[in-house]
């Protein structure tokens, strides 16, 4: 088996995920480049290894359960085990931003396949990897904007942004990370959500304040927690977020 600790970042052709990756090939461990195209992914890993980094790409649809799969038995086959899985995979359909009384059902499902049960396929299906490792770590990448305590208070300056998909979706990401940490909580794997921050990337065309450096680095750190870290938490970095 492998010494260096292997991390799966899914969704990690572009953007956080990207970023997430490098900072984690940064750390020393084997980076496998989750991407749903190999257009994508394979250039994106290449980058990687031409900085030095033990990057290999993995073709995985989170919506895909024959993708997710046949990757894990790819990944059982190549290492036997997997340290960190990020669970960064996302989407805002931009028919989805409406209103809530105007939002596309078939948007709403396309957000939730993706955000929430393109989650729990892919932690299912690497479940088995991740409890051969000493210690492993599994971060789903969330946002404020899943927060209910902040969208419900009408000082935060979160409050206006009522989007149904995907806020809803995150929340129900955040109640799906806490379940996942309730069932591990009596082995070594400790489960979080990460909120990145309003970061420029392609979910906003780019309009976020914040560098994929900077989004990234809120991830990162839960990818990396020492044994007495927290676990079932929701946290920007390791500032906790209400719920
Ligand atoms: P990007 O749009 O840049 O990246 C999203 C990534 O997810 C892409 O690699 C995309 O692949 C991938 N993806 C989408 N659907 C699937 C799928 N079915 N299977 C596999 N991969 C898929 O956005 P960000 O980097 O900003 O988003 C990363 C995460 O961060 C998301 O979960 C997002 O909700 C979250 N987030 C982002 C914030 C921000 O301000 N940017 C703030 C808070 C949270 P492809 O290239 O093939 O489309």
């Amino acid at each position: 088996m492998s010494e260096k600790r292997i991390a799966l970042v899914t969704g990690a052709n572009k953007g956080i995920g990207f970023e997430t990756a490098r900072m984690l090939g940064r750390e020393g461990m084997t980076v496998l480049v989750g991407a749903r195209a190999a257009e994508r992914g394979e250039p994106a890993a290449g980058v990687l290894a031409d900085e030095g980094i033990d990057a290999r790409f993995v073709q995985l649809d989170v919506t895909d359960e024959e993708s997710v799969r046949a990757a894990a038995k790819w990944v059982e086959a190549e290492f036997g085990r997997l340290d960190v899985l990020v669970n960064n995979a996302g989407i805002m359909p931009p028919e989805s931003s409406v209103s809530p009384s105007e939002v596309p059902i078939a948007a709403l499902r396309a957000t939730y396949e993706t955000n929430v049960f393109g989650v729990v396929t892919v932690t299912n299906a690497f479940l088995p990897l991740l409890r051969r490792a000493d210690a492993a770590r599994i971060v789903n990448v969330s946002s404020e904007l899943g927060s209910l305590t902040l969208l419900s208070d009408p000082e935060s300056a979160f409050y206006p942004f009522n989007l149904l998909a995907y806020n809803s979706s995150k929340s129900a990401l955040n109640g799906v990370t806490l379940a996942y940490a309730k069932e591990l909580a009596d082995t070594g794997i400790k489960v979080n959500a990460a909120n990145p921050g309003y970061t420029a990337t392609d979910i906003n065309m780019h309009s976020g304040p914040q560098t994929v450096e900077e989004g990234a680095g809120y991830v990162v750190p839960l990818a990396l927690l020492p044994e007495d870290g927290p676990s079932g938490g929701f946290f920007t970095g390791t500032e906790p977020l209400p719920w």
